[in-house]
């Protein structure tokens, strides 16, 4: 799996050497590169951006500019026949990312190319030109509804969580199961470690009793308590068939 990010302050993506994606990515289990979109400008200050055609506040990021740096990336031999090359494009008008979307990513793409918009955003006419181009996908991405300065956050943010589910970037696969938003639907319920009391809190004793069933149990109420609570549109996702009596009751 191969990213590429664009961005105009590419030190921002530094951070993607840290951790479990900086140790993939030294490992071979990912490839990281990140690019400056400046270095596709044609002018001595290294212009990205004009007015907005009708008028309006702000500035537009060039789409000339971002054709020639985004060509470079899906000209990039994948070294197999029709790689699945997807185009990401952070915008909080786009589709909200999930992790139903990051799985896919994850098992089925090749390369994941990240253009970071800044300003009022991205020239529309780059997302339309590369989903008429039969080798790439395009994929508008929202993190929520919210707006921030600039892409480079969601970018991190898709990396990571597609990152984390390639095989071999995360040590032990066990930790992928039973998570928030996997495939039982929920999120997860919560979780304690030693000491056992900390400032007259207890751990709830039905975890130190040995009992594996019991233990299950709780946590799957817990789960269902936690998504009803906080994500009721969850709840009402949930296929009613697969769900026991206690689960109801819970
Ligand atoms: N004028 C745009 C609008 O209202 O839809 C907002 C532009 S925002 C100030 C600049 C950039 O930040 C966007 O092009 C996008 O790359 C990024 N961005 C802002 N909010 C985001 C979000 N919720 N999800 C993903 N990217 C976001």
């Amino acid at each position: 799996m191969r990213f590429d990010i664009f961005s105009v302050f590419p030190a921002y993506l530094n951070a993607l050497q840290l951790s479990l994606v900086g140790k993939a990515s030294e490992g071979g289990a990912i490839d990281i590169a990140v690019h400056d979109l400046r270095d596709w400008t044609e002018d001595r200050h290294r212009t990205v951006d004009d007015t907005p055609v009708g008028g309006g506040a702000g500035m537009v990021m060039r789409a000339d500019i971002w054709g020639r740096a985004l060509d470079s990336a899906f000209d990039i031999d994948l070294g197999r026949e029709n790689p699945r090359r997807i185009l990401a494009i952070p915008t909080p008008a786009g589709y909200p990312l999930s992790q139903e979307i990051c799985t896919d990513l994850a098992r089925n793409s090749d390369q994941i190319v990240i253009a970071c918009g800044r300003y009022e955003g991205i020239d529309g006419r780059v997302a339309e030109h590369y989903a008429s181009r039969e080798e790439v996908e395009v994929f508008e991405f929202s993190l929520g509804d919210y707006v921030l300065n600039g892409g480079e956050v969601a970018a991190l943010a898709l990396v990571e969580a597609v990152a984390r589910l390639v095989p071999g970037v995360i040590g032990n696969p066990e930790s992928l199961v039973e998570e928030s938003h996997g495939s039982a639907g929920l999120l997860e319920y919560p979780t304690y470690t030693r000491p056992l009391d900390w400032r007259g809190e207890s751990v709830p004793q039905i975890l130190t009793s040995g009992d594996h069933g019991r233990v299950a149990r709780w946590r799957r109420d817990e789960a269902l308590r936690r998504t009803a609570l906080r994500r009721p549109d969850m709840i009402a996702a949930l296929d009613a068939q697969k769900l026991d009596r206690r689960d109801r009751a819970a």
